[in-house]
């Protein structure tokens, strides 16, 4: 899970990372009485899940609250790659004599931690690790061992620092190691972090991922993450569901992720034969595909507004297609009137005979069997395309 700029700060700032004041608006008018709040020079910023808002004009100053409602106008809708602005933060305006870039993250492809680390921190930092790369230092982290004084002081000297600077930034490396690790983060990054003209170190933009396999570590942690989810994505979540939603029309529900992923390409490519619809999900029921898995599956899909037909595509292994045929038809009895889309089934593998059978008994008028899965994906897609 990746935190937004505004949680990031929250986090550092009780983990003393040296941070300032920042507050959220949603509005112009909201971002005008923060600005009034914090007082003088301010800086208003988007809050948006990708990186490089400055050089997109998602970071702008302003001298007064007035400004700040003016340059919140400016940003608020913006789209940022892709992602349109609809909270900003108004933060604290600091004057800045030198910017410094540091994060820790895990490599996986080395099995450590890793501390990134440059005295010439900024916008151009993309362009620094690639034109120079030893101008920004990598130095792995033991899991055990952490970041202490003597790490820290070793990685700022490493990422160019002199030795008084170095001095002033090994305490904050220090408190970001703490966050990372007591916060069982995978990515903690500060850029820029800042040397301000009064001679204070100041994280000034911070993004964070958080692991999520380790949530359950983390009790209260949904307090710190308001990152909008999809309301059916957490419906999924407590049904304990693996679904992603889409942008299309076509409910999709597979078991395997590999199977369920090859159904979303079939629909995307027989959808642009049927007026360019698109799958409208993944989700993946897992091998048992139960009764009570494939109604709560169901349940989720038809709830989707977007979904016009579904595509219940299920290779019988484990659980063999009489189960989950059984499991189709039991799901249908349990929604009883709330199933309202059409259904496309395509079962094949163990017990495919007897699964059909099951099916073809039940004579559901919502139900349509297919065969293969191109030919159901094809049928799916007309359905939706209605
Ligand atoms: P990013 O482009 O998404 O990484 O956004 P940042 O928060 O890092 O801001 C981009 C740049 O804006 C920073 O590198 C700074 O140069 C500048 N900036 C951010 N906050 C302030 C501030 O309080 N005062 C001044 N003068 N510049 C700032
Ligand atoms: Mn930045």
């Amino acid at each position: 899970m990746d935190l937004f700029e505004y949680q990031a700060r929250d986090l550092f700032e009780s983990y003393g990372v040296p941070v300032l004041q920042g507050l959220i608006a949603d509005t112009p008018a909201e971002a005008e009485a923060a600005a009034a709040k914090i007082g003088g020079l301010v800086v208003v910023k988007a809050q948006v899940q990708v990186g490089g808002r400055g050089k997109a004009g998602g970071v702008k100053v302003a001298k007064n609250p007035e400004e700040a409602r003016d340059r919140a106008n400016d940003i608020l809708g913006l789209d940022i790659k892709g992602h349109v602005v609809k909270r900003v933060m108004i933060a604290e305006g600091a004057s800045i004599d030198k910017e410094f870039y540091f994060s820790v993250l895990l490599d996986r492809s080395n099995r450590t931690f890793l501390a990134l680390c440059s005295v010439e921190g900024g916008m151009e930092i993309e362009q620094l690790a690639v034109e120079r790369p030893e101008a920004l230092a990598k130095i792995a982290v033991n899991a055990l061992e952490g970041i202490d004084d003597a790490k820290a002081l070793e990685i700022a000297k490493a990422g160019g620092f002199d030795d008084e600077l170095a001095a002033k930034v090994a305490p904050v490396f220090v408190k970001l190691w703490n966050v990372f690790k007591n916060e069982d983060a995978t990515l903690v990054e500060v850029n820029p972090l800042v040397l301000h003209t009064d001679g204070r170190i100041l994280a000034l933009d911070g993004k964070v991922t958080l692991d999520d396999n380790a949530e359950f570590r983390h009790e209260g942690r949904e307090a710190v993450s308001i990152a909008k989810v999809d309301p059916l994505e957490a419906k999924a979540k407590e049904l304990d569901l693996n679904y992603v939603k889409l942008e299309g029309q076509v409910g999709i529900i597979g078991n395997g992720a590999g199977l369920v992923m090859s159904t979303l390409d079939v629909v995307a490519y027989a959808g642009e034969r049927h007026g360019g619809v698109r799958p409208a999900n993944f989700l993946d029921i897992g091998g048992g595909a139960s009764a009570e898995v494939m109604a709560n599956g169901l349940g989720l899909i038809l709830g989707d507004s977007d979904v016009k037909s579904v595509f219940v595509n299920v290779f019988g292994g484990i659980t063999a297609c009489d189960a989950v045929a059984n499991g189709i038809v039991g799901a249908l009895a349990t929604l009883g009137d709330s199933a309202t889309k059409p259904l496309v089934v395509r079962l094949d593998g163990n017990n495919v005979v007897e699964g059909r059978r099951i099916l073809a008994e039940a004579n559901h008028p919502l139900v349509t069997v297919v065969e293969t899965m191109d030919e159901a994906a094809d049928k799916a897609a007309e359905l939706a395309n209605r």
